[in-house]
């Protein structure tokens, strides 16, 4: 049978079913198995009429009949498109509307995301996005703005910007926010760019070292490669947090600066965070905080208080714009004073009554010494109006509430769990947003991957797996605050239950999930040989038909 031409072929599913006979359709009762699209469209459907392209030869029996109806047809797309006209047919596949819409609501219904259920993944703060923020993005002075409008049209969208940014810098404890970065990542080069611009400004570019701790997000160090330093790595202590003593015996000439991320990756806060900034300043470098759990301490702590001089703070994380898939993203970057003449362009500054976009270096001579642009425009103007609702919605006591209900839920979870599993650093005390586990104490030939994938059958997106690197067979659990306790006490059962089938050795979790659409695919491979493009299995379809 030619799957070209019916869109179905009897399927034998992989997943295990045990007992029960699997369907012919391979559809599991109504979740639907679907094929890619380019198996179930066909060269000869259409959801839209139009003229057919291209000359008779290779446009197929519906050219030809547009042809001979029409014979100055061809000529005259021959004469617009000035010798363009295609020779060969596209390729893409053909659908009609109804088999359109389906394809793409089947796939959706393939996703899980933080309006399906609870999404544990640690430093990715899966937190709700409210409606009333989507509510507001979508206000038409908001979304309908185009970035080369005149400034004096734009009024309102300067001002959410400006509003913003104060509230930013407010919160942080700094002195000023470059809004354009458009993600975690993009934050931190904007970042490090300032601070390299701040060396050679000084005359100290030779500094080519930024030191980073162990525990650290990838981002960082690829950030700092990414700019033209060396990465060097600063242990941490058996309790998780950097060792401070070796972080300062490294400090000297050659050090541009550290990057660290507070609360850091095991779900600890810094303590010794002022006294290390001290002392980067007192050898003459620099300090980026990654902001990325931020969300963990929004209301408490200003980072400005703690000595940094840039942080990104993600958006899309601390502020509950829409993330993971979902995106975009957004990573503004406060600054310090020393920094804050470096920051990158563009800035909104309210003069008199108007909002005024400074773009120029000139402009003033707040922005002389700026690195230059991180993006063509001013950032993610649907995110800014998402985390200012959020921001002004919550208010100052509002947000306090968020960083103390996160850090008692990942708590609740911890405590809740540390029966079971391994928590490698619960000794030394509570924990931040996130709660940190291990596979150690698992039987023999059973890991983290087993207890995510059971997860999968009971309903959950696993948790972050494998980092930090600094504990083996990690699984770090970030309930934000936005989970009910019903909800905690369910993923609280689930987890203990999977894990103690893990404990036990329990064969049938070595090939869970078992009630997914797929079951154990080869990561490393897709990871390493994705295959991106799809080839017609020409051969295959004749030698069926
Ligand atoms: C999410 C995250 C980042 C990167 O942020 P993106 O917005 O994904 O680029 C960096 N560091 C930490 C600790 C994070 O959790």
């Amino acid at each position: 049978m030619s799957i070209n031409q019916s869109g179905w072929r009897p399927t034998s599913p992989e997943a295990n079913t045990g007992n029960v006979p699997a369907s012919v359709t391979g559809n599991k009762a109504l979740m639907l198995e679907e094929a890619l699209i380019f198996e179930i469209g066909d060269s000869h459907t259409t959801g839209v009429d139009f003229d057919t392209f291209g000359s008779p030869a290779n446009a197929g029996a519906q050219g030809t009949k547009d042809a001979a109806r029409n014979p100055g047809f061809l000529l005259s797309q021959e004469n617009k498109l000035g010798g363009l006209l295609r020779t060969a047919p596209i390729g893409l596949p053909g659908l009609s509307e109804p088999e359109t819409v389906r394809h793409y609501t089947r796939l959706s219904r393939q996703n899980y995301g933080i309006d399906l259920g609870f999404f544990p993944l640690g430093s990715c703060t899966m937190k709700h996005n409210p409606r009333l923020n989507e509510k507001m993005a979508r206000l038409p002075g908001f979304s309908d703005v185009h970035p080369l409008q005149p400034v004096d049209t734009v009024q309102g969208a300067l001002e959410v910007i400006h509003q913003l940014a104060h509230w930013l810098v407010t919160l942080t404890g700094m002195t000023s926010v470059a809004m354009s970065p458009k993600a975690g990542a993009h934050g931190e080069l904007c970042g490090i760019l300032a601070i390299r611009a701040a060396l050679e400004a000084k005359g100290e570019g030779a500094r080519k070292i930024i030191l980073v701790p162990e525990s650290a997000h990838g981002t960082n160090p690829a950030t700092a490669a990414f700019a033209g330093y060396s990465v060097e790595d600063i242990p941490a202590t058996a309790e998780g947090r950097v060792d401070t003593a070796a972080l300062k015996a490294r400090l000297g000439p050659d050090v541009a600066g550290v990057m660290i991320t507070n609360p850091n990756t095991c779900g600890l806060f810094e303590r010794d965070m002022r006294e290390i900034s001290d002392a980067v300043h007192a050898a003459g470098g620099f300090v980026y905080c990654d902001g990325a759990n931020f969300n963990a301490i929004v209301g408490r702590v200003r980072p400005g208080d703690l000595g940094i001089d840039a942080m990104h703070i993600n958006l899309h994380k601390t502020f509950s714009t829409p993330h993971g898939g979902g995106g975009p993203g957004s990573g503004p970057v406060v600054f310090s004073e020393a920094l804050t003449p470096y920051a990158p362009l563009p800035f909104v500054e309210k003069q008199g009554d108007q909002f005024v976009l400074i773009e120029e270096e000139n402009a003033d001579e707040h922005h002389a010494g700026s690195f230059g642009r991180m993006v063509a425009f001013h950032g993610q103007m649907g995110m800014f109006t998402r985390a200012l609702t959020y921001i002004l919605s919550h208010g100052a006591d509002g947000l306090r509430q968020v960083s103390e209900d996160a850090v008692l839920n990942a708590n609740y979870i911890l405590r809740s769990l540390d029966d079971t599993l391994d928590a490698p650093f619960g000794p030394s005390g509570p924990c931040m947003h996130e709660a940190l586990f291990s596979d150690s104490g698992l039987a023999t030939g059973f890991s983290t991957i087993d207890i995510a994938k059971g997860l999968i059958d009971e309903g959950f997106h696993p948790m972050t797996m494998y980092f930090p690197l600094v504990v083996h067979g990690a699984m770090l659990v970030e309930p934000t605050e936005t989970e009910s306790k019903a909800a905690l006490d369910q993923f609280i059962a689930a987890l203990r239950s999977v894990a103690e089938r893990a404990k036990a050795g329990d064969p049938s979790l070595k090939t869970a999930p078992h009630f997914a659409p797929r079951a154990r695919l080869d990561e490393t491979l897709a990871a390493r040989k994705p295959v991106l493009v799809w080839k017609d299995p020409a051969p295959l379809a004749q030698a069926a038909e």
